[in-house]
């Protein structure tokens, strides 16, 4: 394909090599240890994770990002990139990803497979249905569901309020029409009427245990304590209560292997889990991670959306859960989102602008010294654009240079791994030095909104927090429930520091509105809900599923 040519044309004409045969010869896994699907993908067989667990770990390197703009930044773009540029320079690495979302796909953002000549293949497969694991999560949470409505439909044991049910319904597409609904109508034959909704697939709690899971027992008694709401009382009433997590394992029994493929360049991909960064924790699972470091020197993986988001996320829950730890850390920038947040409209982005680049830099220097509060060096790569400027790339490595942030200017979106070589000798460089000390911002044993305005206050250049009377009630209940100790998960707008998706740059001195706090004791993080985050998206007014669809050959077309 020429350059520049559609994402899908790119990954079309690549030639995947056999998954059982790149897996034996670049991963010396067995071919009984994998259950193929198809020639191109594979689950690694459970047992032989298990059997990984006294080897040890390889190094972690985390990619993040600035905060997001329409004109795009590319971590998966980058991980890829990079994971193929450790190859290139001789190291022994993979990549972990997140599986994506079809909402996602068919909406506004597209697939996340990454890009050019940096993706990952069978990139429709990945982007679609891939090995089912998207199926099975949303199974076993709307079995729960189902269980529960059965529950009170048959005399309700447990003396479940109907009035205080949490328990959602879950599906992986964006459809607003479901946020809010009643069911049980139609009279005593079809059960108890009440409130309820749906979520997107990757906000479920499901998923997030499924990505935060050591193995089948830890998943099994995680599901067991899933709080699905309250008595009269206000006691909680536990998944295990109703007797669902056995038959929820089950479901999920596949779906806990990890998914093997392989990059344009063979460079091995594990992709597994996939929760939103923005309503949920956002990092793939920990066992695929930990999978891969069992068989690699080196590991890349990405954490979604922001570094206020996503890195958060993977450091306060992933890895404070998991006691993973990132060597090296790099934040993705481009000249275009920093033109963007230098108050550039996206029409304008092909004139060259050094200024707004310097302006919208505040983006990038908060997320970098942010990294630092962590006790973490962040490295940046600046994911190159064709029409990057000189000067406009220098205002960039000026900026990294005031906060002793060393850059690459990378471009694997055009050229593969000899665009990232020079990002990789960087990273390289960071993973021959010493590990950092990871440092968490706040206590365990912090009271929750302590945590959250710790978070809003050193990461978001907040001034404070305010909550909601249903915040404010949330929190004292679960307080009173015994789960105060758990960190938070925050729910925002992946568009601003703030929760005001329209302040770009590094807002500071604002105050993030708490809606609601969601328990998530399954999983082992609180959700605290901020602003108009909603946990079902919905379609934009044109979306990306009015341009995709089958040409004359039957094959996919406009899928990015
Ligand atoms: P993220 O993981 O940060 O959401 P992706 O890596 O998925 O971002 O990239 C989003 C989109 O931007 C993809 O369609 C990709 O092809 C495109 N993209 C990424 N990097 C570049 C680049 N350097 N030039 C042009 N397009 C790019
Ligand atoms: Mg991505």
């Amino acid at each position: 394909p020429p350059p520049g040519a559609p994402d899908i044309e790119i990954a079309r004409a690549a030639r995947p090599r056999a998954i059982l045969d790149l897996a034996a010869e670049t991963l010396d896994i067995p071919s009984q240890s994998l259950i193929p699907y198809g020639h191109t993908k594979a689950k690694i067989a459970l047992d032989y994770v298990e059997s990984l667990r006294t080897r040890p770990r390889g190094k972690l390197v985390l990619v993040t990002a600035i905060t997001p703009t329409p004109a795009g930044e590319g971590k998966t773009t980058t991980t890829v990139g990079l994971g193929d540029g450790l190859s290139r320079i001789g190291r022994k690495a993979s990549i972990c990803l997140r599986e994506p979302s079809l909402g996602p796909c068919f909406g506004m953002k597209g697939g996340a497979a990454g890009g050019g000549r940096a993706q990952v293949i069978p990139m429709e497969d990945i982007n679609l249905h891939f090995t089912g694991d998207f199926h099975a999560i949303g199974t076993a949470h709307n079995l729960l569901s189902a269980l529960i409505d059965n529950h009170l439909h048959w005399g309700n044991e447990q003396d479940l309020d109907v009035r205080r049910v949490s328990w959602r319904r879950v599906m992986d597409m964006n459809d607003r029409a479901l946020r809010n609904i009643t069911v049980g109508l139609g009279g005593p034959a079809h059960g108890v009427p009440r409130e309820a909704g749906f979520d997107i697939t990757v906000a479920s709690e499901v998923m997030a245990i499924l990505c935060l899971a050591s193995d089948m027992a830890d998943l099994e008694r995680r599901l067991a304590s899933i709080v699905i709401g309250q008595r009269r009382d206000k006691t909680p009433v536990f998944a295990g209560d109703i007797g669902a997590e056995g038959a929820m394992a089950v479901l999920l029994k596949d779906a806990l292997a990890p998914n093997l493929v392989q990059t344009l360049e063979h460079t091995p991909a594990i992709i597994h889990g996939g929760p939103f960064a923005n309503i949920a924790h956002g990092c793939n699972s920990v066992m695929a991670t930990d999978t891969a470091l069992r068989l690699n020197d080196v590991v890349v993986t990405e954490a979604g959306f922001g570094a206020d988001l996503g890195a958060e996320k993977f450091l306060h829950i992933k890895c404070r859960q998991s006691g993973l730890r990132p060597h090296a850390v790099v934040v993705v920038a481009t000249v275009r989102a920093l033109k963007m947040h230098g108050g550039v409209a996206k029409g304008a982005l092909g004139t060259p602008d050094p200024e707004a680049v310097r302006r919208g830099g505040a983006n990038l220097r908060r997320h970098l010294t942010n990294l630092q509060a962590f006790g973490l060096s962040p490295v940046v790569a600046i994911n190159r654009f064709t029409g990057d400027s000189a000067a406009e790339l220098d205002a960039v490595r000026a900026l990294c240079d005031a906060v002793g942030a060393p850059v690459a200017l990378a471009s694997h979106w055009a050229e593969g791994s000899r665009g990232s070589e020079a990002l990789a000798e960087l990273v390289a460089e960071r993973l021959d030095g010493p590990a950092p000390t990871l440092r968490f911002l706040y206590e365990e044993q912090a009271p929750l909104s302590d945590k959250i305005q710790t978070v809003a206050r050193e990461l978001y250049g907040a001034a404070d927090i305010s909550l909601d009377w249903l915040a404010q009630r949330g929190i004292a209940e679960i307080t009173e429930q015994g789960y105060g100790h758990l960190p938070v998960c925050i729910a925002k707008t992946q568009y601003s520091f703030s929760a005001d998706p329209n302040a770009k740059g590094a807002p500071e001195g604002h105050v993030l509105p708490v809606r609601e706090v969601r328990l998530a004791a399954g999983a082992g993080f609180v959700v605290a809900i901020c602003g108009d985050i909603m946990t079902m998206p919905g379609l934009p007014r044109e979306p990306s599923a009015l341009h995709i669809g089958l040409n004359a050959g039957g094959e996919i077309v406009g899928l990015t």
